[in-house]
């Protein structure tokens, strides 16, 4: 299908407004659009049935529906996990995953194609930075995903592709598409902003008043070896990024999750365990340890090449210890490996 340059769609209501106000339509006329366009995801404006249909054939004429079209929706082989690549108007090439789990739905957003901070346990951060993605692109993902799965989504983490905070704009105008009360299945309660740390944009985000919930990327509590693994940390050190964190929860409440993947030798060692106990004295945490998911379906180099999995033992011992000392846990599963659906493995090889 091809995709109109002009799509309304990532437009939110107070923009939809001023452009129909414009245009010398009703001051309802906004509303309308956007309860067809992002809780009835209508693709063709002919489907807008309490407009008038002079409207909707101007419309037509300038503007599309959809920011997004699908090229691929791949199964694990249970069944249950679904990748699906999406094309943008600019031809790149996304992905976004649905997992389900237990009485759950979530979604797994990009908002970037691929992602320049260069993580290197990360495929994504492998592939360097193409394109930032528009609202409406963001938005997509959840009504066009959402329309291909048998239950309705009831969490979305921006995990995917790329990093939100350096697509600022886009990413809090989706959200505050989520946050209308017009828009109804989905609260921000229920949706998971993942950040490998962007001190000014936690700060700024805090200050939306938008009260989504924050993932901060922590993978080391020490600030050497975390700029070995994660390059930006020389820009934007763990002690202000920690700062960031911490006013963020001030003006949210509740806990923020620090994400934790478990590389053999590098972070779950002894010390490691303890200085996460430390660190979640002083900040309210949960804490997400992540399998390493394997890049070498990709071949990578240099200190990505040398990166192991910690063993299921070292990763149970590990995640014992913590909870022993009264620190939430959650060990995520690595669904999804059988299609590189899961969390690090969001690389297109085939654009
Ligand atoms: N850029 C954001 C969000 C996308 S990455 C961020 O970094 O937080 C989402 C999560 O997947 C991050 O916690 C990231 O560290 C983790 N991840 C990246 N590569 C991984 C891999 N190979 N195995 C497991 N988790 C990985
Ligand atoms: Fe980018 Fe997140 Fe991957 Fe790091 S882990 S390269 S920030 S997508």
């Amino acid at each position: 299908m091809s995709l109109k340059q002009n799509t309304l769609k990532g437009l939110s209501l107070p923009e939809l407004s001023s452009l129909f106000l414009e245009m010398g339509e009703p001051r309802y006329r906004a509303r309308q659009v956007f309860n067809w366009m992002y809780n009835h995801r209508v693709t063709d404006f002919s489907e807008m049935q309490n407009t008038p249909k002079s409207f909707r054939e101007k419309m037509k004429e300038q503007y599309g529906l959809l920011a997004l079209s699908l090229d691929k929706k791949i199964e694990s082989i249970d069944g249950a996990t679904v990748k699906f690549l999406f094309r943008t108007n600019q031809d790149h090439v996304i992905e976004s995953v649905i997992i389900p789990e237990s009485d759950r739905v979530t979604l797994c957003v990009s908002t970037q194609v691929g992602c320049p901070l260069d993580c290197k346990f990360c495929a994504t951060g492998l592939m360097g930075y193409k394109a930032n993605l528009t609202a409406g692109e963001i938005f997509d993902q959840y009504l066009l995903g959402g329309r291909e799965y048998p239950k309705p989504i009831t969490n979305i983490v921006y995990m995917g592709m790329g990093e939100p905070l350096l697509n600022y704009e886009a990413t809090v105008k989706s959200l505050s598409i989520f946050s209308e009360e017009l828009t109804k299945e989905v609260s921000l309660r229920k949706i998971t902003v993942s950040t490998s740390g962007i001190p000014a944009k936690i700060y700024e985000l805090a200050d939306t008043g938008l009260r989504v919930k924050l993932a901060f990327s922590l993978h080391s509590c020490y600030e050497e070896i975390r700029s070995r693994i994660m390059p930006i940390n020389k820009k934007y050190p763990l002690a202000k990024n920690l700062e960031a964190v911490t006013y963020f929860l001030e003006q949210t409440g509740g806990r923020v999750t620090f994400e934790y993947v478990m590389l053999s030798g590098i972070n779950d060692r002894r010390e490691d365990e303890e200085a996460l106990v430390a660190l979640c004295r002083k900040i309210p945490a949960k804490i997400n340890i992540i399998p390493f998911n394997s890049l070498a379906h990709i071949n990578p180099t240099g200190i990505a090449a040398e990166l192991k999995p910690s063993s299921p033992e070292r990763i149970a011992t590990f995640a014992g210890k913590l909870r022993k000392a009264g620190i939430t846990v959650m060990v995520r599963n690595t669904k999804g490996q059988d299609i590189a659906a899961a969390c690090g493995q969001l690389a297109v090889t085939q654009i």
